[in-house]
């Protein structure tokens, strides 16, 4: 897709993305600690399943599981040197789910270091927004930034590796708006759009509930349009370490209502969130 192609269609009104993955694949039975990556390629029923649920609920885009599919994250799992294969084999297994149906984006992420340079950010982000585009995305999202400097490393990666690919730019924030690597995301987001994302807006996070104010300063001072993919509320955390997210389907889909009110044009969950929460969110616009 080209980036004009994108922002056609943003202008006919809100595009659907998808809910959760890595809380639903736990649902499923992937154990804590694994390479998740790995794990769905061996089990790739449970990701085929959730996803076909999602399009079904009327997701229009798919996020495909690549979002930690970076050199650094890898390593710690010794497949340094499958950041190609991995994308390739995630990214066909979106696009089997999606159809003709919705769009697969490549996700990335975090890097989850507030200590790298600039340059090891790029080199790392680089290597795998090439290894995405070559596995064939429609566009690029970039999730769960903590930090104005990755931002700005991943948005660079995917502008040298593909100059007229969307790339949407999303900051997970607390909130009263801040980073978790120090400012705003407001000032955030206003740099990314001049330094050409296609969309900005916030991802995980906290509740939908939490994020009206955030969401209307945003799209008050973006020309961007805005990302709302919140959790479903703030998670408990049990004995065993699990979380659990208390927002039911409607009262997520209600709370995002409200932030398409306030502004959000590209509209999903997070941490928490299931194909029902999809169907009830595209039920309520
Ligand atoms: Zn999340």
């Amino acid at each position: 897709m080209t980036r004009a192609e994108f922002h056609a269609r943003l202008a006919q009104g809100p595009l659907y993305l998808d809910g959760a993955t890595g809380s639903n694949l736990m649902k499923a039975g992937m154990p804590r600690g694994v390479c998740a990556e790995t794990w769905i390629l061996e089990h790739p029923e449970h990701l085929l399943e959730l996803q076909r649920a999602y399009v079904a609920a009327g997701s229009q885009v798919l996020i495909a599981p690549t979002f930690t599919t970076n050199g650094l994250y890898l390593a710690q799992h010794g497949l340094q040197d499958k950041v190609g294969a991995l994308c390739r084999d995630l990214v066909a297994l979106s696009r089997r789910a999606a159809g003709e149906k919705a769009w697969v984006a490549g996700d990335m992420a975090t890097l989850g270091r507030a200590d790298l340079s600039y340059e090891s950010m790029l080199e790392l982000y680089t290597a795998q927004a090439a290894a995405l585009k070559a596995a064939g995305v429609d566009l690029f999202f970039v999730e769960t930034l903590m930090g104005l400097e990755e931002a700005m490393a991943a948005l660079e990666a995917c502008r040298m590796t593909a100059e007229d690919m969307p790339v949407c730019c999303s900051f997970s924030v607390t909130a009263d708006g801040m980073l978790y690597f120090g400012g705003s995301v407001y000032d955030a987001a206003e740099q990314v759009e001049g330094f050409g994302a296609d969309a900005v807006g916030i991802n995980c996070s906290v509740g939908p509930d939490q994020l009206e104010s955030v969401v209307r300063t945003l799209a008050r001072d973006l020309t961007v349009p805005v990302i709302a993919k919140p959790n479903a509320g703030m998670p408990e955390i049990d004995a065993a370490g699990n979380a659990h997210y208390s927002m039911d389907a409607e009262a997520f889909a209600g709370h995002m209502r409200r932030l398409r009110d306030a502004g959000a044009r590209l509209l999903g969950g997070c941490c928490g969130t299931e194909p029902c929460y999809i169907a009830a969110l595209t039920a309520a616009m």
